[in-house]
């Protein structure tokens, strides 16, 4: 009778410890969309995404007394890495205990250099080619199954299937882009070379660097005077931004204004496939616009 008693108290000592659970933080959007595949069906993990749902890219991010809190407070930090998480090197400085707990996804990524007038030297929107989204999906599965042994062998198990539907994704796209070799387009954001470097779409000019660039009469005249000298390809705007600027373009040039979304943005709960569906839904903005060139 001792002996159970003794056995219940353990247990009642262990149990609370069990429930309390991991905290995985990501850093935005398309590593929140990696990890909840990679915790799919994993009990005992909470995963918190830093930024808003609607945030977008993590481009001048500021870290709020919120974010430092759940930032001191994680198991593990996932984040895109190439230079994507800018802030980074302050959060350091605040928290250099967290080094240790962070998960890079780049490291082996293909990585594109930015042009001039880049911040970073590498453009940081890598997993818009799917097959830097499978690098990022292995890399950040290996750094949470040494970060959480116990959780191991389901995080490996997600891995491969995400890793086998992602793969499915690439021929399906690769295949279906076969007519877009060459085609070129103009985007409003440097989200999508990465994308078009993938399939052989070539992308003529980049007409706001950074979303948020706020232009004067004079530098949009120069944007339409670029679009004129391009041959008026069509113009591609984000869901996450304002496309004021392609709308004046588009007015003065006749081209086509169509939307990419570089899933930056999305449901708080998103179905585990949202990645895939906005990648086919791209290729299909993207068929439609080629066609459309072809008749006009
Ligand atoms: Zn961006």
């Amino acid at each position: 009778m001792r002996i159970l008693t003794a056995l219940l108290a353990c247990l009642l000592l262990i149990l609370p410890c069990a429930a309390a659970g991991e905290t995985v933080v990501t850093s935005f959007y398309p590593i929140y969309l990696i990890a909840l595949n990679l915790f799919d069906g994993v009990e005992g993990i909470d995963v918190h995404n830093l930024a808003a749902p609607d945030f977008g890219c993590l481009h001048d991010y500021q870290l709020t007394v919120r974010d430092m809190k759940a930032l001191s407070s994680a198991d593990v930090f996932l984040i895109n890495g190439a230079d994507m998480e800018e802030f980074i090197e302050p959060a350091l400085e605040s928290l250099p205990e967290l080094e240790q707990r962070i998960v890079d996804a780049s490291p082996g990524v293909f990585l594109i250099e930015e042009d001039e007038e880049g911040e970073t030297p590498y453009n940081p929107h890598i997993w818009l080619s799917v097959r830097n989204m499978q690098t990022m999906t292995a890399n950040l599965a290996e750094g949470l199954a040494a970060m959480l042994p116990a959780h191991a062998e389901a995080i490996r198990a997600n891995r491969d299937a995400y890793l086998e539907r992602l793969r499915l994704l690439d021929a399906e796209i690769t295949e279906q882009a076969i007519p877009l070799k060459g085609f070129a387009i103009v985007t409003f954001h440097e989200a999508f070379p990465y994308f078009a470097d993938a399939y052989g779409i070539e992308i003529a000019a980049v007409m706001a660097h950074e979303p948020g660039d706020s232009l004067s009469a004079g530098e949009l005249m120069e944007l339409v005077k670029l679009e004129r000298s391009l041959g008026n390809p069509p113009l591609f705007t984000e869901p996450q931004y304002s496309d004021s600027t392609a709308i004046t373009v588009s007015q003065e040039t006749g081209a086509p204004v169509y939307q990419l979304d570089p899933c930056v943005t999305g449901p708080a709960n998103p179905p585990l496939d949202y990645y895939e569906t906005v990648m086919r839904r791209n290729l299909t903005v993207l068929l439609e616009a080629f066609e459309s060139a072809g008749q006009a």
